[in-house]
């Protein structure tokens, strides 16, 4: 057997990451950041506007306008900013949802950085990795009781929980089929928040029907990613990591999700950085991140540095940073998650486009679904903020005017990568998913809303028939509305996964 030193060797693959680098740089510019954080400093209020109307063109943002925008001190023009923000969001994705759950297979790490609970050197953690048939038994949870139909999968780094096992757990998700009142229910799309991999072990991902491949730089800081990553760890390696979605791209993976950890280093900074990150994607590969996450930092066992950073965000900058990215990386997804309380994922919703629901990080704990709602320090990563069941959050949404969406479509019909892109950015891609979104919103209330969101649900769907019937030869042709209502007696009817 392979010992856990020896596998650690192997992982990381220099010659894949240091032929994009520049002797010793990587495309993150520390003093170019902070300079252009600096320069940009009491912005023109015209400048700020004309910000706006690119953004609102969906053009992705130059480093100097991300840094005016960051800079902005007046909270009139701030409000515009939020304004802006919603109006991108609704222009590019309408005003749909999109819902997902974690779900975490492994918490053995090999990595020991200081503000996550699985870190090696915490010794309360109880480590525990699923076996497949555990999988499928939490899968029979989320997929058949509770509705999901989009899962982000997540992994420690580990020898325990290698790229074969991940690869094995998705065929093991995707092949659940668990029994709700009208049928049965499944996951469509199996998303994976992972460590970096190497070109071969992406390739095999790809190949078993990878979803998104999401991995968060942490921190572009160089110095702090250095300092809250021991030296020694796999982990400890900022090029490696920096350069993970190149890599995803080379293997043939084109839905790549990053993200940067807000309160290990300066807001402004790491929202420089994310920029820099999707302009290096547009240009090398043509294809920015499919999403963008932004966690704050929140409690975790025996994680040293959540206590002791200086760098924590308040609400209110976090509302601003969302906005900043919104606007920077117009035609991205933004995911707020369940680390956030709820009025808070409520006050920044109108600018993001997906959100967890239900959600328990504990590793097996779907499994103890109705028995168990405490949340266990020493069995997660950090304590979350909202675990509102997926129910409670589809009535919310929808009394809030939103639709969520159910939709896989868009992946299994090959709209990823640049195809996605374009669709994206020409406003094109939410006309699609409006539809999509009216089918599997319909049939989710039918298999698992309850009463009361059923009829808060109801309201929404006619609202958005009537949008697409008033807007027929315009957006969508008569026989597309015609092809819409088909399908939607269809599933009324009991049918089901129809889509556009
Ligand atoms: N082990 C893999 C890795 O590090 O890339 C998988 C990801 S880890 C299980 C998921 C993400 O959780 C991390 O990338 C990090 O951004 C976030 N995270 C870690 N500790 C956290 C904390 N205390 N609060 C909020 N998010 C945290
Ligand atoms: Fe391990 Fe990931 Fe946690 Fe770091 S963030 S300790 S790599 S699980």
């Amino acid at each position: 057997m392979i010992t856990e030193s020896s596998w650690i060797k192997k992982v990381i693959k220099e010659e894949e990451y240091k032929k994009y680098m520049n002797g010793e740089k990587d495309f993150i510019n520390d003093d170019e950041i902070m300079q252009k954080i600096e320069k940009n400093k009491n912005p023109d209020p015209s400048k700020i506007r004309n910000i706006m109307k690119k953004s609102l063109e969906i053009q992705t943002l130059s480093p100097d306008e991300t840094a005016s925008l960051l800079n902005v001190t007046n909270p009139l023009l701030w409000e515009e900013i939020y304004e802006t923000a919603a109006k991108i969001k609704k222009k590019v994705y309408d005003n749909r949802v999109v819902t997902f759950a974690p779900l975490y297979c492994s918490n053995y790490c090999v990595n020991n950085c200081l503000y996550c609970g699985f870190r090696r050197d915490n010794k309360e953690e109880v480590r525990r990795r699923l076996t497949l048939e555990e999988v499928k038994r939490e899968t029979g949870v989320l997929a058949g009781k509770i509705g999901h139909k989009r899962l982000i999968v997540v992994y420690g780094e580990h020898p325990l929980s290698d790229a074969k096992y991940i690869a094995n757990t998705i065929q093991a998700i995707y092949s659940v089929k668990a029994k709700t009142k009208n049928g049965y229910g499944s996951i469509r799309r199996v998303n994976i928040n992972a460590a970096p991999m190497s070109i071969e072990d992406l390739s095999m991902l790809k190949e078993i029907g990878i979803g998104t491949y999401q991995v968060f730089q942490e921190t572009y800081h160089h110095e702090t990613y250095k300092k809250v990553h021991p030296s020694g760890t796999l982990k400890s390696n900022y090029q490696w990591r920096l350069y993970s979605m190149h890599r995803a791209f080379e293997a043939g993976v084109d839905d790549v999700a990053i993200g940067a950890l807000f309160g290990l280093y300066d807001w402004k900074f790491e929202v420089m950085g994310l920029l820099y990150h999707a302009i290096e994607l547009e240009k090398r590969f043509g294809v920015g991140p499919h999403t963008v996450s932004f966690p704050r930092l929140t409690p975790a066992k025996n994680a040293p540095y959540v206590q002791k950073t200086k760098y924590k965000v308040s609400d209110e900058n976090f509302k601003k940073l969302i906005a900043v990215i919104r606007l920077s990386i117009p035609y991205t997804g933004l995911i707020v998650t369940a680390r956030e309380p709820a009025r808070v994922r409520n006050e920044v919703l109108p600018m993001c486009t997906q959100t967890d629901a239900s959600t328990r990080i504990g590793v097996g704990a779907y499994s103890l679904w109705g028995k168990e709602k405490e949340q266990k320090l020493n069995r997660q990563q950090f304590l979350i903020g909202d675990d509102r069941e997926l129910d409670t959050v589809v009535r919310e949404l929808s009394e809030m005017g939103y639709i969520t969406s159910f939709c896989t479509a868009g992946y299994r019909c090959g709209r990823t990568g640049k195809n996605i892109m374009e669709l994206l950015k020409s406003g094109k891609e939410g006309s699609f998913c409006k539809l999509n979104a009216i089918l599997t919103f319909r049939e989710w209330l039918d298999d698992f809303a309850s009463e009361e969101t059923k009829r808060a649900g109801e309201k929404i769907i006619k609202r958005e028939m009537e949008e697409v019937k008033k807007s027929a030869t315009r957006a969508y042709s008569p026989q597309v509305v015609e092809e819409l209502e088909n399908y939607y007696k269809r599933i009324k009817n009991g049918e089901r996964d129809l889509y556009f």
